[in-house]
């Protein structure tokens, strides 16, 4: 197992990333390239630098540092009081955090040992032995469902789906519970086809009955400026209130209670 990782964020007092009051302690590097990926500073393994928020003289701020088990449980162990009131824990997202696997799994062990709560969000694209391994050792999986068809799939992310809908298929005869998020794109995921797709799917596994919509933001574009990076979203516009609307009563015409924002 490995003892270090390279994380780029902790995030405290999340309330969007699994039950309660949650740490989000985010994985650094992804091997997909998703057009509307809202953690640009995420997506390369190594730490970066990138342009200082509001700093018009071009300061830099490094983004992703190697950190220990032991560094990161200190810092989840300061909020296990909130995690105690409000049923939370910890969650781990990223970037892809299966792609730090060892990392991972020497984390969720000591969570284990001190009963914290372990939530993960992942993108479903592993060695299906990995994925299977660290889903044994989860409480909750957040599984992100983009694309049914291949090749939108590898146009959009880069990668092809069939890894991911295959641990996706693992994980629902796994007894870990979890759900399904899905990025609401206008005009790439929204669709009648994708989304009736992704719902057949889903439905036909048995072992979901929970689906969160997370519709497109613009709030990353300062994000991208800074790391120099372009974003291939900058002309989209977010999906209004309607279509948002309108997606949710799809899934709910499936039988699946619906959140918007997870
Ligand atoms: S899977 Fe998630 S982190 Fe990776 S590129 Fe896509 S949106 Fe970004």
């Amino acid at each position: 197992m490995m003892n270090s990782g390279i994380i780029f964020k902790i995030k405290k007092y999340a309330i969007h990333d699994g039950p309660g009051i949650r740490t989000t302690i985010f994985l650094k590097g992804c091997s997909l390239d998703c057009w509307w990926c809202h953690n640009p500073e995420g997506k390369m393994p190594k730490p970066q630098v990138m342009k200082a928020d509001h700093s018009p003289d071009g300061k830099q701020q490094a983004v992703g540092k190697k950190m220990s088990v032991e560094e990161v449980i200190s810092e989840i162990e300061k909020d296990i009081i909130f995690y105690d009131e409000s049923g939370g824990g910890v969650t781990f997202s990223g970037g892809e955090p299966l792609l730090q696997a060892p990392f991972l799994l020497a984390m969720l062990k000591a969570c284990q040992e001190k009963q914290i709560h372990t939530v993960v969000d992942t993108s479903g694209y592993a060695p299906d032995e990995v994925f299977i391994e660290i889903c044994n050792m989860i409480d909750v999986v957040l599984f992100d469902l983009k694309l049914m068809d291949d090749e939108m799939h590898r146009r959009y992310t880069g990668v092809s789906n069939k890894k991911i809908l295959k641990n996706l298929n693992i994980l629902s005869k796994l007894r870990t519970p979890h759900h399904i998020r899905f990025p609401l794109i206008p005009g790439i995921t929204d669709t009648d086809e994708n989304v009736l797709s992704v719902a057949k799917f889903v439905r036909e596994l048995g072992s979901v009955s929970r689906i969160d919509i997370l519709p497109m933001h613009r709030i990353a574009d300062g994000k991208y400026r800074r790391l120099g990076m372009q974003s291939k979203m900058a002309n989209k516009q977010p999906p209004s209130p309607d279509e948002i609307t309108t997606i949710k009563r799809q899934f709910e015409d499936f039988g699946f209670s619906v959140i918007i924002g997870g």
